[in-house]
């Protein structure tokens, strides 16, 4: 360890010029990787130096861990920002930075593995008195056994995979009759999914809400958390809106769950940036369900209310410096919202809808934040994960945050691909969002929420721009249009003299 002086961020899209610009004002260059397919995008552009590692599909570029490693060698980068998703989690990726001298910004190898396995973290958590939710302790070999614990803690339960992630692998059995289709299936599909077909059961926890828990932990033994963030508005298991802190939290529960968050990093001897996530049922109860050993996709929520980047916080404690601070000297400041914007259609249960954005204006304001994978325009590729950015609003209140995010999701102009703009803008109206009744369930329970979306044309979304900036910067006294009068109170009505009205 030591002072970094070149970070290759093994990643692409928002999270690559996330990083990267943090680099910049650390002064640090930073070097991006990329596929044939991401040739033209942003991130590429943005990074001091930048190397092709390979063909558009995942497994032969940001998968493949040789040609990752090839280009660290080539660029001469000392350390390795992995993001998240792709290499992030690979205990291999870590392991092979730290045989050859790099730095890992990230766990030691042994951590991630501890944690990556969903089964042995919750062996794991259960002898540090982390609770977890209840379950079987090892695999489920056989039917008989399946049942007899689902017997034991009731129906419905959940087949997960131990090697699962990204919401899949997971199967309800909601009674013993489904039980051993359900066994044969769940294992078809994490063999095939993960290369890993062990899995094990849980209970199914009926309208939980998603807690997580932030850490920071350095090299030198100390441990803190930054308090929670609220995940409930999910789909597909997935998450879509996020915030902190969580509206149901109290002082005590934080505390309570906080300390078992510390301890559940604790636990693996981890080393940076982490997160501890958390069911919440309606009791108040909190389970541990995994822990995520990288930086998250919605840690802005997190930097809003503590004021810190947690991408230089990582590459600090990467650099064996202390965490500068107590867990006593943390405090929550305001509540942050984050919107995810996919290209996706709400209305055809969030399939993806890559293509090419033709026009991108993104919003600006007081406390709102937008981190993007691309700028005026770009490609959202087939072959990864249709987000395009990031909407993230910051507030005195909840309510604040909520009325700036409505207010940045309408000045949000995208033309080409179907997006969750409109849709995300519908929960931040709503009553359920506004008076923070939620649960894992909520998309589900809002089919009203669901409209069909329309991919813009370019012209529509740069009309619909201009109109709105003129909207805005009309003075009262020159008048505006007929639109601008129907939609905003206080315009000129019709059939009274203008005269008067000045
Ligand atoms: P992944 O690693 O695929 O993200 P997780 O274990 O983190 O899987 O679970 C993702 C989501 O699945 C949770 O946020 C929650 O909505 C749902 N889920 C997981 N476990 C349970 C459970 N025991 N009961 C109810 N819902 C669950």
């Amino acid at each position: 360890m030591g002072r970094i002086s070149k970070i290759l961020i093994a990643n692409r899209g928002e999270i690559a010029l996330r990083i990267m610009r943090t680099c910049r004002v650390l002064k640090i260059p930073s070097v991006a990787i990329y596929s044939v397919a991401d040739r033209g995008s942003a991130h590429v552009a943005y990074a001091d130096e930048a190397y092709c590692i390979g063909p558009a599909r995942s497994v032969d570029s940001y998968l493949n861990l040789d040609r990752i490693m090839a280009a660290i060698h080539e660029s001469g980068a000392d350390a390795v920002h992995p993001g998240y998703g792709f290499l992030s989690e690979r205990a291999e990726f870590a392991q092979a930075c730290t045989e050859r001298g790099v730095i890992f910004i990230g766990p030691s190898a042994a951590a991630i593995g501890a944690m990556g396995d969903k089964m042995l973290a919750r062996q794991l958590m259960q002898t540090h008195n982390v609770p977890v939710v209840p379950g079987t302790d090892g695999a489920v070999t056989d039917l008989d056994e399946a049942l007899e614990i689902a017997d034991r803690i009731g129906y419905p339960v959940l087949a997960k995979a131990a090697a699962g992630g990204g919401g899949k692998g997971m199967r309800k059995v909601h009674s013993a009759q489904e039980m051993e289709q359900a066994l044969n299936r769940a294992q078809g599909e994490a063999g095939s999914a993960f290369g890993d077909a062990r899995i094990f059961i849980e209970k199914y926890l009926e309208t939980p809400r998603h807690v997580e828990f932030q850490v920071l932990a350095d090299a030198h033994g100390s441990c803190v958390h930054l308090f929670e963030r609220e995940c409930s508005i999910q789909r597909r298991h997935q998450k879509l809106i996020e915030e902190a802190p969580a509206a149901c939290m109290t002082e005590e529960l934080r505390a309570r769950m906080g300390a078992a968050a510390v301890r559940a990093a604790q636990a693996c001897n981890y080393v940076g940036a982490g997160t501890i996530e958390f069911l919440v049922d309606k009791a108040g109860n909190f389970y541990f369900m995994e822990m995520n050993t990288r930086l998250q996709v919605e840690h802005p929520v997190t930097e809003y209310i503590t004021g810190l980047d947690l991408v230089a916080e990582q590459i600090r404690i990467a650099e064996g410096k202390a965490i500068p601070f107590t867990q006593d000297a943390l405090t929550i400041n305001g509540h942050a919202i984050e919107c995810r914007i996919y290209a996706e259609d709400p209305a055809t249960n969030f399939i993806p809808s890559p293509g090419t954005v033709t026009f991108h204006q993104v919003p600006v304001g007081v406390g709102v934040r937008v981190d993007a994978g691309l700028q005026t325009e770009g490609d959202i590729p087939i072959h990864y994960d249709p987000m395009i950015s990031k909407v993230i609003t910051w507030g005195l209140t909840r309510e604040e945050a909520t009325q700036r995010m409505i207010f940045a999701l309408e000045d949000y102009h995208i033309a080409g691909v179907k997006t969750t703009r409109g849709f995300c803008r519908r929960v931040m109206e709503c009553a359920a969002w506004q008076e923070a009744r939620l649960s894992t369930h909520f998309v589900d329970e809002h089919p009203e929420l669901l409209a069909e979306e329309f991919a813009l044309p370019t012209e529509a979304a740069a009309m619909a721009a201009v109109l709105l900036q003129e909207q805005r910067t009309a003075s009262p006294l020159t008048g505006g249009s007929a639109w601008r009068s129907r939609r905003r109170k206080g315009g000129i009505l019709p059939g009274n003299d203008f005269a008067t009205d000045v």
